[in-house]
């Protein structure tokens, strides 16, 4: 496994020419966190003041057409967005809700082999690991190795 950062908005910005909300939600997307609508409305807020929610959520769709921004639910909770190009699976804190991106190499060659088995073509797989992130564990990081 290894972790997949976020995207470089000036340098999407500049190659798909995109609008300044576009940007703007993209920008406040870059550090790579699973924000909800409404923490992405704050911050882009903090650059355009006055933009509505429904413009985020009208951007987001967007940005989802064109493959630059992903959206993540797990167990019903809030749909959260990213912007990350690449496939990748998830490890969700079932304490504190802290999302992080993986790549799990072997999950789609696996998921192709028990679909076949029942006769299913165009195979994907979402892989959603569970657990308690580092920060929420009782017993101190390395302190169990
Ligand atoms: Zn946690
Ligand atoms: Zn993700």
């Amino acid at each position: 496994m290894q972790d997949t950062k976020g995207v470089d908005a000036g340098l999407l910005q500049s190659r798909y020419r995109l609008t300044k909300q576009r940007a703007a939600t993209l920008r406040a997307l870059e550090d790579g966190r699973h924000l909800s609508a409404e923490e992405i409305l704050e911050r882009v807020r903090a650059q355009l003041p006055g933009v509505s929610l429904g413009t985020i959520y009208r951007t987001l769709d967007i940005l989802r057409s064109i493959g630059l921004v992903q959206i993540f639910s797990h167990a019903g909770g809030a749909a959260k967005y990213e912007a990350a190009l690449e496939k990748h699976h998830h490890l969700v804190c079932t304490r504190c809700g802290e999302v992080i991106n993986v790549s799990v190499n072997e999950a789609l060659a696996l998921s192709q082999t028990v679909a076949q088995e029942h006769g299913f073509h165009d195979v994907d797989c979402a892989l959603v690991v569970t657990g308690r992130c580092a920060r929420c564990t009782d017993v101190p990081a390395g302190a169990n190795t």
